[in-house]
């Protein structure tokens, strides 16, 4: 999975900017790193938008990367808990789509 360091200071995200918005100066670089993580949090979604109605009831999980302080949103294919270890199944419509790793 692709990433985004500044070079300047600690900052990661998964979304790339032109600038790092935390220390206003440094130039992120895209870094690579392994998708698997833990489960931060997570939440059902029971009523979901129009275009997500078909595959409602789901979840949607905030998973803490193992190898960069970056933190994802994915939705899940399966119920999970807090602290599970998940990795990445694949990308759906751009939205990233987790499973339990076993
Ligand atoms: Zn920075």
């Amino acid at each position: 999975m692709k990433i985004f360091a500044c070079m300047n200071c600690d900052y990661h995200s998964v979304t790339s900017k032109y600038t790092c918005p935390k220390c206003q100066q440094g130039k992120l670089q895209e870094t690579e790193v392994s998708p698997k993580g833990t489960v931060y949090s997570f939440t059902d979604i029971h009523v979901a938008p129009a275009e997500f109605a078909h595959i409602a009831p789901y979840t949607v999980a905030l998973i803490q990367l193992d190898e960069a302080p970056v933190k994802v949103t994915a939705r899940m294919d399966s119920e999970v808990t807090i602290g599970d270890a998940v990795e990445l199944k694949g990308l759906e419509e751009g939205a990233f789509i987790y499973t339990k790793a076993n």
